[in-house]
């Protein structure tokens, strides 16, 4: 890696607002028990579960970046839109009450469920647990619409004399958050040459894609030789490639550097996704166990579970001698949440 080109990537990122909100850097390791069993490549995990605030994960790292926005702002409340069981919004939630910020969420119907679980436990608990207002808006495939209604409740703050700032999420806003994955790359590329470390392939959950954008921008930017490949987890390949290709330009644009990223550094398997987001597979149900149970390491049932799944595919399938980074995004409080599914696997 040019340090030149470090140098660089952090003065970049440093020009721009952030509060420090995770216990960073994260843990490196290696899953002894999990690579022997699956044969092949070696397993190496990030674990982006560990970022410490209110149970980690990877909203924390995207919540420096938009909380420093906030900051800057001089908001007193901050706004943020979800799936019922969103990490996001719980992650956020977690940063309002430790800035001292109103913190309101509006929560989407994106998986059709009505058990009791799903509503009250896991993240919705802890929304609660940690004050924040609670919103809730009927259809989950609207991103525009459920944006509109979360401006008339920043509307209706101001005109009651407060300064809201609302965490914009969806395509058409610049990806702060992205950001907080550029500075992972960062992370990461300090950590593989301190171990002396070269894995070929990164794999890791592509949602919103803000994760996946960051990661690969920075692996790009820093010029390292690594395979980034995004798991699918909400939407078809067709379609989050495009998101990913646009986030990569907005992030160059709000960093003002060019864009490292290739058009054949966007790749994406959706090979995990059916039967849907939210939704547990047999691959994602056995990676899930396996990794618990050989490892002592909890995964999610809606975002990690599924790239672990591929994960352990392509782990088998290499020489040995491979190494393969997974991107622990975190999640783990959903399991909680998705008791009804998980109940099945015992
Ligand atoms: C949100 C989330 C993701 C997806 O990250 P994006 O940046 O939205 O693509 C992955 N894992 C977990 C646990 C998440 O909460």
């Amino acid at each position: 890696m040019g340090n030149k080109k470090r140098a660089t990537l952090i003065d970049r990122l440093e020009r721009l607002p952030r509060v420090r909100l995770g216990q960073l850097p994260t843990p490196l390791e290696r899953l002894d028990r999990l690579s022997n069993e699956t044969g092949g490549a070696e397993i190496w995990v990030k674990r982006d579960d560990c970022t410490g605030l209110a149970f980690g994960g990877n909203k924390v790292r995207q919540l420096e970046y938009y909380l420093g926005q906030a900051r800057k702002a001089e908001a007193d409340s901050v706004l943020i839109t979800g799936a019922v069981q969103s990490n996001f919004v719980r992650s956020c939630a977690a940063a309002a009450a430790k800035m001292g910020l109103e913190c309101h969420i509006q929560l989407e119907e994106r998986v059709p469920r009505d058990d009791e679980f799903y509503r009250q436990s896991g993240n919705v608990l802890l929304d609660r647990l940690l004050g924040a207002q609670i919103y809730s808006y009927a259809n989950g495939e609207d991103e525009a619409g459920a944006d509109r209604r979360l401006g008339e409740i920043a509307s209706d703050l101001r005109a009651a004399g407060k300064r809201p700032y609302i965490v914009p999420l969806s395509p058409g806003h610049p990806p702060f958050g992205a950001l907080g994955y550029v500075a992972a790359a960062a992370e990461l590329a300090a950590q593989l040459a301190d171990q002396g470390l070269a894995p070929q392939e990164i794999i890791v959950a592509s949602g919103s894609g803000a994760t996946h954008a960051g990661l690969l921008f920075g692996i790009r930017a820093l010029d390292l030789d690594i395979v980034v490949t995004g798991i699918c987890v909400r939407r078809d390949a067709t379609a989050q490639r495009q998101r990913i290709e646009s986030r990569c330009q907005e992030i160059a644009d709000l960093l003002q550097m060019d864009n490292p990223v290739r058009n054949h550094d966007l790749l994406l398997d959706d090979s995990y996704l059916a039967p849907g987001y939210g939704k547990l597979n047999a691959a994602s149900k056995a990676a899930l166990l396996a990794t618990a149970r050989s490892e002592g390491l909890l995964l999610d049932p809606v975002y990690t579970a599924k790239p672990m799944a591929a994960c352990l595919d392509r782990a088998a399938a290499a020489q040995a001698g491979c190494k393969i980074i997974f991107i622990h995004t975190g999640g783990t409080p959903a399991l909680f949440g998705y008791h009804a599914d998980l109940q099945t696997l015992f």
